[in-house]
């Protein structure tokens, strides 16, 4: 059969997509590009707040449509979402054949070949104690650069975050098949790793390893071919110093860093059981600053959390506005089924929440325009991930990471390689993308 996918949600989810890409090429049935060409779609779903609910919902019942014109036969929920509601989606929406949770995607070719039969399989495991969120993969990002998954689960209870129940408790892969899998990547040319996990500072805890994370990052370092080694998605309350020594170390580990901090009051991260608070917060981000060159920053706030007072949220944009974040995401609060934030009391009304992102989100849009700025005129390595038309390259710069950040766009007559670096001297600004042209000696 032919089978496409539709990856939703983080770029963790991403690398399950590429797993299950890869068992289905590996198989009798056929992976295709082209889901006008599918007889099967896999759809991925992410389950972590309404919005990606919804989005995953919508995907579902657009990619039905085919199905009802007859160029589709059979549609299957993978993910976070089919793992969290299992046979029930599958009751309530008609369009499914058939469920796979995310401990159970390795089985993904078994429940291919019982929708043929005829069946409606729901395969959906509880998380397991080891890490098996691996394997081959058919790498779906663009030229020159891969995700690595180091965690799956979390062992955090942050009050608001379905995570844990549905992903499990922290599993770490262990570093020598974490290796293997970089010499892998190195040897089909990716030059930028992009370190995943729901938690990657605490690297290695499960295994009993500590500072798990330093260690690895060394190991990488060694790796012939990689160049930029990119860490995402780290807890502020898990950064140590030797975390910080080894970023700040000449080596390919780059000064940029994805600490999601989710608030600033010391009273929301209480309730929201971060296990920081404002003091620790903001020593931390500022050590970080002063012990790491260049430093660039990305973190994630949230706004609406129940019984966030005018007081609290003028906290969040005083904190915005003197840390000044290289970048920063913002969503709204979102009861989670089963969490221990959706039953507290003083939920915050919808406009409210919507409201305070959006000033947070237009803070921030100055703050990452005037970072840009003060960018203009120096010349660094793009990494070239796209063509745009003939004089227009699309790339990114060791401060901008894929899909979450800017891009850098390369105007030059002259051809460049996608998967390559190119030196480029940054020119120009558009929204939040920066625009560049080869630097003289290379032109
Ligand atoms: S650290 Fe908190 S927000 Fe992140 S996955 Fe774990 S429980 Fe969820």
């Amino acid at each position: 059969m032919n089978i496409g996918f539709i990856s939703l949600g983080c770029a963790k989810n991403r690398v399950d997509t590429e797993i299950m890409m890869a068992l289905v090429q590996k198989s009798q049935h056929k992976l295709v590009n082209d889901l006008e060409k599918a007889e099967l779609v896999i759809i991925n779903t992410c389950g972590f707040i309404n919005d990606a609910k919804e989005e995953a919902i919508d995907h579902i019942i657009s990619t039905g449509h085919l199905k009802e014109q007859g160029k589709l036969r059979y549609i299957i929920a993978a993910g976070c979402l089919a793992q969290r509601y299992g046979r029930e989606l599958m009751d309530e929406m008609p369009e499914l054949d058939g469920v796979i949770g995310v401990s159970a995607y390795h089985g993904i070719i078994d429940v291919i070949d019982q929708i043929a039969e005829g069946k409606t399989p729901a395969l959906i495991e509880p998380a397991p104690a080891e890490f098996i969120e691996k394997g081959e993969r058919v790498l779906s990002t663009p030229p020159g650069y891969a995700y690595l998954k180091i965690t799956e689960g979390c062992n955090n209870r942050c009050s608001y975050c379905a995570i844990p129940m549905i992903r499990g408790q922290l599993r770490s892969n262990p570093e020598p098949e974490i290796l293997k899998e970089v010499e892998s990547l190195a040897k089909k040319g990716i030059k930028e790793l992009v370190i995943l996990g729901q938690d990657t500072a605490v690297y290695g805890q499960d295994l009993g390893v500590s500072n798990g994370l330093p260690s690895l990052l060394k190991q990488i370092n060694r790796i012939g071919g990689i160049e930029w080694i990119r860490l995402m998605y780290l807890h502020p309350a898990h950064i140590n110093q030797e975390v910080i020594e080894t970023i700040a170390a000449d080596n390919k580990i780059l000064p940029y860093m994805d600490i999601p901090v989710q608030h600033a009051s010391t009273s929301v991260l209480k309730r929201m059981n971060r296990g920081h608070d404002f003091d620790s917060l903001y020593s931390l981000l500022n050590k970080l600053k002063t012990e790491i060159k260049d430093l660039v920053l990305r973190t994630t706030v949230m706004t609406g959390f129940p019984g966030e007072t005018e007081r609290d949220f003028t906290e969040l944009t005083d904190f915005v506005t003197s840390i000044r974040f290289d970048w920063l995401g913002c969503f709204a609060y979102s009861a989670e089924d089963d969490t221990a934030a959706a039953l507290m009391p003083d939920q915050i009304p919808d406009e409210v929440k919507q409201a305070r992102m959006e000033q947070i989100l237009k803070i921030q849009k100055k703050i990452t325009r005037e970072k840009n700025i003060r960018r203009l005129e120096r010349t660094l390595p793009i990494l070239i991930t796209g063509q745009k038309s003939k004089n227009l390259y699309t790339g990114r710069g060791y401060f901008q990471a894929p899909e979450v950040d800017g891009i850098t766009i390369v105007k030059t007559p002259q051809k460049l390689v996608k998967g390559e670096f190119a030196k480029v001297t940054l020119k120009g600004i558009r929204l939040y993308d920066m625009i560049g042209e080869l630097a003289k000696e290379e032109s």
